[in-house]
């Protein structure tokens, strides 16, 4: 038997183990390897929009302290970064890949695409790198298949590039030969200003912010809903929520849409698409 996975706990790192509260757990044999799929309450809504084996974190006692590679980061950079090493030939077991997210590598830009305004919505694992770039689609069984380790739901705390070590947030310690950060960017979260903290905002990067976005779009179908910034997230999601039956405001301090990439001309011929669609 080869690796075992354990997802979807609570508690992050190493350690991970299945709480109390997970509800069920599946087992399924693929080329001798074992899952064992658990959903829990913590992250119901997450693991109620797909197969519960998607959102795979390794058990500890498959876990090794050393890795020639590790990843830190699970997003796009990541899932090709593992496509590579698998071209590459490299060795299986030698490759772990640490993500602060629940569910493999997938193709990110999707969740302001087809994953909002597409009938039905596009969902994982239909995204999964490398839908994108062309390739076989790896789903959490690729990486099985091919040796690449994915800890997930699991933030590293540290990183000490000196020992080439990293910290989970569970306190666990891993050694690298060699790190890559694929750590990507996170929203502005206007923290600066009053209200900040209220319910009812949304921000959009992570599959899970896509899932709440999704459902806060459709409970909120008639009302109004203000999207800030006018680049091209801004302009998708405005164009995903008029779609969906919501009224749209966009907010953004420049002349005109997407300044950094149109010129006022172009932008004006957007701007009136959005307004025929009553996106003010
Ligand atoms: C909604 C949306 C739509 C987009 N559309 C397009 C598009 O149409 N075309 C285009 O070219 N680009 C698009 N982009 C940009 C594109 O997705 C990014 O350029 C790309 O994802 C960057 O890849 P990355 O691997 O560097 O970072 P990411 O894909 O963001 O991955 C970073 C990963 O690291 C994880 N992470 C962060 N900190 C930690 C930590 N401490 N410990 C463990 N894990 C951690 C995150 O959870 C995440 O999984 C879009 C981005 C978004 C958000």
């Amino acid at each position: 038997m080869g690796l075992t996975f354990v997802n979807g706990s609570s508690s992050v790192g190493l350690n991970a183990t299945v709480t109390s509260k997970s509800l069920r757990c599946i087992s399924k044999s693929t080329n001798g390897f074992v899952y064992h799929g658990y959903s829990t309450v913590s992250k119901s809504r997450l693991n109620s929009s797909f197969d519960s084996k998607l959102n795979a974190t390794m058990s500890s006692d498959l876990m090794k302290s050393h890795y020639p590679y590790v990843v830190v980061g699970g997003g796009v950079a990541a899932g090709y970064a593992a496509k590579e090493f698998v071209a590459q030939g490299v060795e299986k077991d030698s490759v772990l890949i640490v993500s602060k997210e629940a569910v493999a590598p997938y193709e990110r830009p999707a969740l302001s695409k087809a994953f909002l305004f597409a009938d039905p919505p596009a969902r994982l694992p239909g995204f999964h790198t490398s839908v994108g770039g062309g390739g076989e689609r790896q789903a959490p069984e690729w990486y099985v298949e091919k040796g690449i380790h994915l800890l997930l739901d699991t933030e590293v705390s540290a990183v000490d590039v000196a020992s080439k070590s990293i910290t989970t947030g569970g306190g666990s310690k891993i050694s690298a030969d060699n790190l890559i950060l694929a750590t990507g960017a996170s929203p502005v979260q206007l923290t600066m200003l009053p209200g900040s903290d209220l319910e009812g905002i949304y921000t959009l990067r992570e599959y899970a912010d896509g899932l709440e976005l999704y459902d806060a779009l459709k409970a909120n179908e008639g009302k109004t809903v203000a999207v800030i910034g006018g680049g091209y997230i801004g302009m998708e999601v405005g164009a995903a929520a008029a779609l969906m039956g919501v009224k749209v405001k966009m907010i953004f301090p420049e002349e005109h849409m997407m300044p950094r990439l149109f010129t006022a001309g172009i932008a004006s011929k957007y701007e009136d698409v959005y307004r025929k669609k009553g996106i003010e």
